[in-house]
């Protein structure tokens, strides 16, 4: 596997002296793209395992800067046509979309928050950025609450732009939470979906591994799945869920 700087220097021994920094980039789309005139080469994360002869392709696409000539088009048809990355993109693309469909399945298509709701989670989200995570997650998150969740109780839905940087799509709750005898599971369901967020954003992690257990732990909430935990559920589920818990006095005061 090649580092960034392994890939830069086996360009430069083909000439593309023009080349000063390589990027790997995790994405579904870009297979490879040249920016800041021409000195910057991004290339698809598969490319790690470039062989020589795509290192070839590589510098020739680099050398010219766009692809005009045959030569240029030629080596950017042995660039795209690589199996490995055909591989690589469908594998990315199954994993999102299965997201999407677990996303679906959780019932987080639409968001049944009241305004005064909306405005209760967003300053308790803002409460425990500043408080449990430094102030270092995304401030303009969108939160949601679901009607259509059963025992499921939180959701974080992260995101992927095409240049391969990371956002968050969206967290959501279930609507249950915000009733009256749920505000501890409340809290401590916000900071996990939260500790998610970091570790999306700083690590690329998902799931319940060691780095998101690190900052459950540095949150303060249980570094455990959100499976069977004592919530209060309303009685009938058509009924929607209006009521805006009371904000902490310590979230006023900050
Ligand atoms: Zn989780």
């Amino acid at each position: 596997m090649l580092t960034t700087t392994d890939f830069l220097f086996e360009l430069h021994r083909r000439g593309a002296k023009r080349i000063t920094c390589v990027t790997f980039r995790k994405n579904r789309s870009t297979i490879w793209s040249l920016t800041r005139d021409g000195r910057v080469l991004n290339v698809h994360d598969a490319y790690r395992g470039a062989s020589p002869a795509l290192l070839d392709a590589f510098a020739t696409v680099a050398i010219e800067g766009e692809v005009g000539s045959s030569a240029a088009k030629k080596a950017a048809t042995v660039i795209s046509a690589w199996p490995e990355l055909a591989d690589e993109i469908r594998r990315l693309r199954n994993a999102h979309d299965t997201r999407r469909r677990e996303a679906d399945e959780h019932g987080m298509t639409h968001c049944c928050a009241t305004p005064e709701q909306r405005s209760y989670l967003h300053a308790v989200y803002g409460y425990f950025n500043h408080t449990r995570f430094d102030g270092t997650l995304p401030t303009d998150i969108s939160i949601r609450l679901s009607r259509r969740m059963r025992s499921a109780l939180g959701h974080m839905m992260p995101g992927e732009r095409t240049d391969g940087s990371r956002y968050v799509v969206e967290i959501a709750l279930n609507c249950d939470l915000m009733l009256s005898g749920n505000g501890a599971e409340r809290a401590d369901t916000l900071l996990h979906e939260m500790a998610h967020v970091a570790d999306w954003m700083q690590s690329g992690e998902l799931g319940h591994g060691a780095s998101w257990k690190a900052w459950a732990r540095h949150a303060g909430c249980q570094p455990t799945r959100l499976h069977e935990r004592p919530v209060r559920y309303r009685r009938n589920r058509r009924h929607p869920v209006s009521r805006v818990p009371p904000l902490p006095d310590a979230i006023h005061e900050l």
